[in-house]
């Protein structure tokens, strides 16, 4: 296969997308599935469709599309809900694994919703867990025998800085600590290899690199090995061992599925099961290898071009995720007047320009034309400009 593989995606014209790390775009085929799922299988097999069009088994058998992209097993991911409440669910399963330790520990590049549901999940509990957060780079040193669970991103939303999965995890478990990692910048992004990692838990989401749509269901691993001994949090019947026994007292699954919760969002998710087909025949070492040399290409012409740009992501394309990070003091109106030019990237605050680089729909003619638009803005300070400078609602 080659990429990019922009024919199989609805991408409006004269825009440069550089969110997809946010909002994947639209593939081709996913309006038709949706359509058909609502008016064929919805519309005409009503209640039936939960059977005859396989609705109960998508959870599990999307999760297993998933797994593949992240170096999972068969059977050892199943999709529902948003990350946030995988986050939950994955946290309080991990603690329980170890009742005599208190500490979380997480870091402060971790995305604000991981480090609010472990406050929630401490307060819920009311028995002294404690949330510890440290700079992503102390995080190896503050591994200790204290901490219960360690609870990271790979990929840093805001800087792209990445992880060393392998080695922390080896920290953490060698600490008797239980490692969860969040793969919400990775997964479809560069090559995971979860399996490989050891690790305990993992979360993430499927509207980003993935490309399922806005709210499109989150993802949930755990290792085979402990899928018996992972307590659900939240036990829904959908997890339960017999959910049309409808028994009163509720007995979780022997297998992933014991972290459903309730029913599955099934128009969602058939547009996501669709958005996968894409990387039916993609493998990820060449997604990654594309957009490292995108990233490249891009930091090289942005720092030769616009001065006033500084580089907040690692250098090091091998400790950086998909996306390139500029900090810039005017950040805010600058990527609305870029946005305003059919450049979409976006902010974040206090000051920094994010774009992030997807292989499947952008080469290196995007890149170039990008950069042109971003010189012209910075240059001729165009985001000078009172109305590039109210805030939205979502940035
Ligand atoms: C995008 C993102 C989320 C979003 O959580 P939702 O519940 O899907 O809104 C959570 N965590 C991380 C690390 C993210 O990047």
């Amino acid at each position: 296969m080659t990429l990019p593989k922009k024919h199989l995606f609805d991408l409006p014209s004269g825009v440069i997308y550089l969110d997809g790390n946010s909002l994947g775009p639209l593939p081709k085929g996913v309006a038709e599935k949706v359509q058909g799922v609502v008016t064929e299988e919805w519309g005409q097999a009503l209640i039936r469709g939960w059977n005859a069009c396989g609705w109960m088994e998508q959870p599990a058998r999307v999760g297993d599309k998933v797994a593949r992209l992240i170096g999972a097993p068969r059977g050892s991911v199943v999709m529902g809900d948003t990350l946030s409440i995988k986050v939950f669910q994955a946290l309080s399963a991990a603690l329980a694994m170890r009742p005599d330790r208190k500490v979380i520990l997480s870091d402060t590049g971790n995305f604000p919703t991981d480090l609010y549901m472990a406050e929630g999940l401490i307060r819920l509990k009311d028995a002294g867990f404690e949330l510890h957060t440290v700079d992503p780079e102390a995080v190896s040193q503050a591994i200790n025998d204290e901490v219960a669970a360690v609870l990271l991103t790979e990929v840093d939303y805001r800087t792209g800085r990445k992880h060393d999965m392998a080695a922390i995890t080896r920290q953490a478990q060698e600490a008797g600590a239980i490692m969860i990692w969040d793969l919400a910048h990775s997964a479809g992004a560069l090559e995971v290899d979860l399996e490989g990692s050891g690790c305990e838990f993992a979360v993430g989401c499927t509207y980003k690199y993935l490309n399922g749509g806005p709210g499109a269901p989150a993802f949930i691993y755990v290792r085979p090995d402990l899928t018996t001994q992972a307590e659900p949090a939240l036990s829904g019947w959908l997890g339960h061992d017999a959910p049309f026994a409808f028994e009163t007292s509720y007995v979780p699954a022997p297998s992933i599925e014991r972290m459903r919760v309730g029913t599955p969002p099934v128009l969602q998710m058939s547009a996501l099961e669709e958005a996968l087909r894409i990387w039916d025949d993609i493998e990820m070492a060449e997604v990654r290898a594309a957009s490292i040399a995108l990233s490249e290409l891009f930091i090289r012409e942005v720092e030769a071009r616009c001065p006033q740009l500084s580089l907040v992501s690692p250098r090091d394309a091998a400790i950086r995720g998909s996306q390139v990070s500029f900090a810039f003091e005017h950040g805010y109106a600058a990527m609305q007047a870029l946005i305003e030019r059919g450049v979409i990237g976006d902010f974040r605050a206090p000051n920094v320009m994010r774009f992030g680089f997807t292989p499947l729909y952008l080469e290196a003619s995007d890149v170039m034309s990008a950069v042109e638009h971003l010189a012209a803005v910075i240059g001729d300070r165009l985001w000078d400009n009172p109305a590039y400078r109210t805030a939205n609602r979502v940035t």
